[in-house]
């Protein structure tokens, strides 16, 4: 890697971490208000980019064959990056959506990590089995092979339920209409679109072999009868 990119990297490093400061400064001093939820939900996008960010300094430095990154995916990805991360962050700092709060028990948020903890599991170990394969858009690599071992082997798409554990877990931290449903509402959506189109691309890619692992598999559910 070149020296520009190393320095760019640390830079982006540099600030990410003071975001993440300033972001956990502001959720304790509005503990009183948005409960231990905030920070449970801090922590576990905290777990999430710890586990993403070592797959995405690979995957740049990996050749690809072929994207299906289009318009409609990068705005479905930024409609992601808005509900899962920035409306729920700045609602937390800054009570932005307060209006659409609503009480819950103190004791309530602490039942989101039942799904956040298989969830984080599920997000380590898709990642894991993906390998070099892994993309952040719909992309064929050069030398991509068809993975059908580990978590791969009853679900095909793992991740997607691995983040709909960890958005459904966001919900039950964030006692909030709309900074706890963002997360889920714009995923829910980038994957109805997203994987009729990454199952087309698996196929045309892969051809029968991906048509004999689809009949063993779930999309989100493992298929428990082979
Ligand atoms: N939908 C999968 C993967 C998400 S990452 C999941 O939810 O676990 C997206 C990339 O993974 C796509 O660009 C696709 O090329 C690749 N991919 C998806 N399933 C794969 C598989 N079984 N083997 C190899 N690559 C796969």
């Amino acid at each position: 890697m070149s020296d520009e990119n190393t320095k760019s990297d640390y830079r982006s490093a540099i600030i990410g971490l003071l975001v993440a400061a300033a972001l956990l400064g502001a959720f304790i001093w509005r503990l009183p208000v948005n409960g231990w939820g905030s920070l449970l939900w801090f922590a576990v996008m905290a777990g999430m980019s710890i586990i993403r960010i070592p797959h995405e300094q690979k995957a740049k430095k990996l050749a690809t064959n072929e994207t299906r990154q289009g318009r409609v995916e990068n705005l479905l990805l930024l409609g992601v990056t808005l509900g899962a991360a920035l409306i729920p962050a700045i609602h937390l700092a800054t009570g932005l959506f307060g209006f659409a709060d609503y009480p819950v028990p103190a004791h309530w948020p602490f039942l989101g990590l039942l799904l956040a903890a298989p969830g984080l599991w599920l997000f380590y170990r898709s990642h894991a089995d993906l390998g070099k394969n892994w993309s952040v858009s719909l992309e064929i690599r050069k030398d991509h092979g068809l993975i059908t071992h580990g978590v791969y082997s009853r679900i095909r798409h793992p991740m997607y339920t691995a983040i709909f554990l960890l958005y459904t877990a966001q919900a039950v931290f964030i006692h909030n209409w709309i900074a706890g449903l963002s997360g889920l509402m714009t995923f829910g959506l980038m994957y109805l679109i997203r994987a009729p189109i990454e199952e087309a691309m698996m196929r045309e890619q892969f051809g029968q072999a991906y048509d004999e692992y689809c009949s063993g598999t779930g999309r989100l559910w493992p298929k428990l009868s082979k």
